[in-house]
């Protein structure tokens, strides 16, 4: 196994370091946190080059045979070194050559009960999906948990969880966003009060990841909650696996080992041989097609759970004949007047934040752009910056344009900012929030901030996606849709997807309660059979169209792919790179090998960036390929070049 990496050291005298152990090793000149993959074997280097291990870290659980075959599929699916898969799937406490401070080594005294406090009865469709996902418990089974939003998912999960803890397993739940796990973490306590819960996500402070890991791998808590880095503990008991909003593309990691978290669940239930709930309103393709080929169960939830709630209306404002007051159509404004009259709240969702995404010379013609990516720098009018969305990179408005010395420079399009300072001009008196990155900086302000507007105390919200998941607003009836075109018109084919996904996630944030909710879409193509579809909350239409056009193309899921990307100070050296693997390839017949091509946004942070796609209809073929490929690109060990492999890649730009 090339890829493995491993190093060899002596267990000293006296010591008994074991398989899955924790070790400090010396390392070059450095002492370094390792793990023990094999014991008993002779070393094939002469015996005086083999370093004795310097000392045992027993202060956690000894890693488990079943975790390292995770992580040895985990490495082998990925092309990623073992060594360093297993070292960045622990908590960076346990990564560190120090042993671990005594507050993050209390254990739970008393083994946890699993008394449920369940909030509702449960309807009929949720009851059949429960019995239904029950029935298999203690075998592997993955289903799809297919409702429309407010259709009480969380109650099934919770009933399901139940069952699972009497019988003294655990259950591991994972959801898209940390912002989401506030409101998630209370249900849940109340749910299950005398259950240990263990937290897990990098927005925790590291003493109490720590904690959390520990109670997971120890066995102490019955609950893993956390996003998708979760799917990474150790967890002895393992006796269910949820991922709730599994289309969500937060469950793929970008950098280092880029595992798609929804996957690796699917996978963690088949090794524990329990059942793999994914929920979601809608599916992605990649799971309606698992359903489809029989690999995948669905169960559906058709309605809203809440007596007397219905799905929004939806309907669209045809931009191309409505009245606009700074991007704002007047049958939207007319419609929020209305709510506020009403006491009711609306929400207008605009997938961008920042006050204006361009600043523009109208005299010449310049735009401001960021001078360490290909993109332009977004206006932002807290505090009067330039930023750079990519990069981060952050710099003052300037005065004039540096090309004309025009001093008339005027910021183009808009944000979430911009919207809200239109709407604060609109409604004087109505109280406005507004949700996104930048004014949710700390967890502990956005939850305020929704606590705030669970209790009614916000009139209007502006946002993006972060209002558009989860949430449940019992006051909001109304939500209005700006600038959903751009995904219309994307060369990027999961962008219908995606738009879908998200329209329908925050349509579902509309009258969760016995007022119909209204959502109205602004757009140039009204006659769109998205918007149809989405009106019709018909995701199985949606969903066929899409995938025989996906077919038809070649796309995934019809076909697996992988993409070789390359980093360099210049395009030339990181193109040169990819075209040397290229040469290199020789793919077998079932794999297909593409022309290297720059990324869409080619520059960032400094540097130029390439990339090679590879595609087949065969996983294993193209599995065996990468195992090759990735041997060969270790040996040409490139000067000056980063590159990555990503398999089954869902970001291109
Ligand atoms: P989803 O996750 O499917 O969008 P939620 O689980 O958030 O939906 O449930 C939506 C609302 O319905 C919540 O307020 C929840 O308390 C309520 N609910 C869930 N199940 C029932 C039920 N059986 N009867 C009444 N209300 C329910
Ligand atoms: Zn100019
Ligand atoms: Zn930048």
């Amino acid at each position: 196994m090339p890829l493995a990496k491993l190093f060899d050291y002596s267990v000293p005298a006296g010591m008994e370091a074991r398989v899955g152990d924790r070790v400090v090793v010396p390392f070059g000149a450095r002492q370094r946190l390792g793990v023990v993959i094999e014991s008993g074997v002779t070393s094939e280097l002469p015996a005086a080059r083999v370093k004795p291990i310097v000392a045992l870290r027993d202060d956690a659980p000894r890693l488990p045979a079943d975790w390292l075959e995770l992580m040895r599929f985990l490495s082998g699916y990925y092309q990623r070194p073992l060594g360093e898969t297993v070292i960045s799937a622990l908590p960076p406490r346990l990564r560190s050559v120090k042993p671990l401070p005594r507050k993050a080594l209390q254990s739970a005294s008393a083994p946890w009960s699993a008394r449920f406090v369940p909030n509702h009865l449960l309807n009929a469709a949720q009851a059949r999906a429960l019995d239904r996902m029950a029935s298999t418990a203690g075998s592997f089974g993955a289903f799809l948990l297919h409702g429309v939003t407010g259709s009480g998912k969380t109650e099934v999960y919770l009933n399901l969880i139940a069952r699972v803890l009497a019988r003294g397993g655990q259950a591991l739940v994972m959801v898209p966003e940390i912002s989401l796990t506030p409101q998630l973490e209370a249900i849940f306590r109340r749910a299950f009060p005398e259950t240990r819960l263990a937290l897990l996500h990098s927005g925790l402070e590291d003493i109490a990841r720590t904690a959390s890991w520990l109670d997971a791998a120890r066995g102490d808590a019955g609950i893993a909650l956390g996003t998708r880095l979760a799917v990474l503990a150790p967890l002895p008991k393992l006796a269910l696996v949820v991922v709730d909003e599994e289309h969500d593309s937060s469950f793929k990691q970008q950098e280092g080992l880029r595992y798609s978290a929804r996957d690796v669940a699917v996978y963690r239930a088949k090794l524990a041989g329990c059942p793999a709930i994914l929920g979601t309103a809608t599916p992605s393709l990649e799971t309606w097609h698992n359903w489809q080929s029989g690999r995948y169960e669905r169960l559906e939830l058709p309605e809203r759970a809440v007596p007397g709630a219905r799905l929004p209306a939806v309907r669209t404002i045809d931009l191309r004949h409505a009245s606009l007051q700074q991007g704002l159509a007047a049958p939207l404004l007319a419609a929020m007047e209305a709510r506020l009259k009403n006491s009711e709240q609306s929400l207008v969702f605009i997938n961008r934040r920042g006050y204006a995404p361009v600043l523009a010379c109208e005299a010449c013609g310049w735009t401001a752009g960021c001078a360490r990516c290909t993109a332009r720098m977004v206006v932002h009018a807290v505090g009067r910056v330039l930023r750079c969305h990519h990069c981060g990179a952050e710099s003052a408005i300037p005065r004039a344009c540096p090309t004309c010395g025009n001093v008339d420079l005027k910021p183009m399009g808009r944000g979430t900012q911009r919207v809200e300072e239109t709407l604060a001009a609109a409604f004087p008196g109505a109280r406005i929030v507004r949700i996104d990155r930048d004014s949710a900086r700390r967890r502990a302000e956005l939850s305020h901030a929704l606590e705030g507007i669970q209790r009614g105390e916000a009139d209007i919200l502006v946002g993006t996606q972060l209002l558009a998941k989860g949430h449940d607003f019992p006051g909001l009836t109304l939500v209005g849709v700006l600038n959903a075109d751009a995904a219309l018109v994307s060369t990027d084919y999961r962008a219908a997807e995606r738009l879908f996904a998200v329209l329908a996630q925050v349509a579902g944030r509309a009258g969760r309660r016995e007022q119909q909710g209204e959502v109205l879409v602004q757009t140039r193509y009204p006659g769109h059979p998205l918007f149809a579809a989405l009106a019709r909350h018909d995701f199985s239409g949606f969903a066929e169209s899409q995938l025989a056009e996906r077919k038809s193309a070649g796309f995934p899921p019809f076909v697996f792919e992988a993409a070789l990307r390359a980093e360099a100070k210049k395009l030339d050296t990181a193109m040169g790179f990819l075209r040397e693997a290229a040469a290199r390839a020789r793919p077998p017949a079932e794999v297909r090998v593409f022309d290297p091509v720059p990324h869409l946004i080619t520059r960032r942070a400094g540097l130029e960036r390439a990339q090679l796609l590879m595609q087949s209809p065969s996983r294993p073929a193209l599995q065996e390929f990468l195992g090759l490929l990735t041997t060969r690109l270790f040996e040409l060990t490139p000067r000056h070049v980063h590159w990555h492999l990503d398999v089954d890649p869902i970001e291109f730009d």
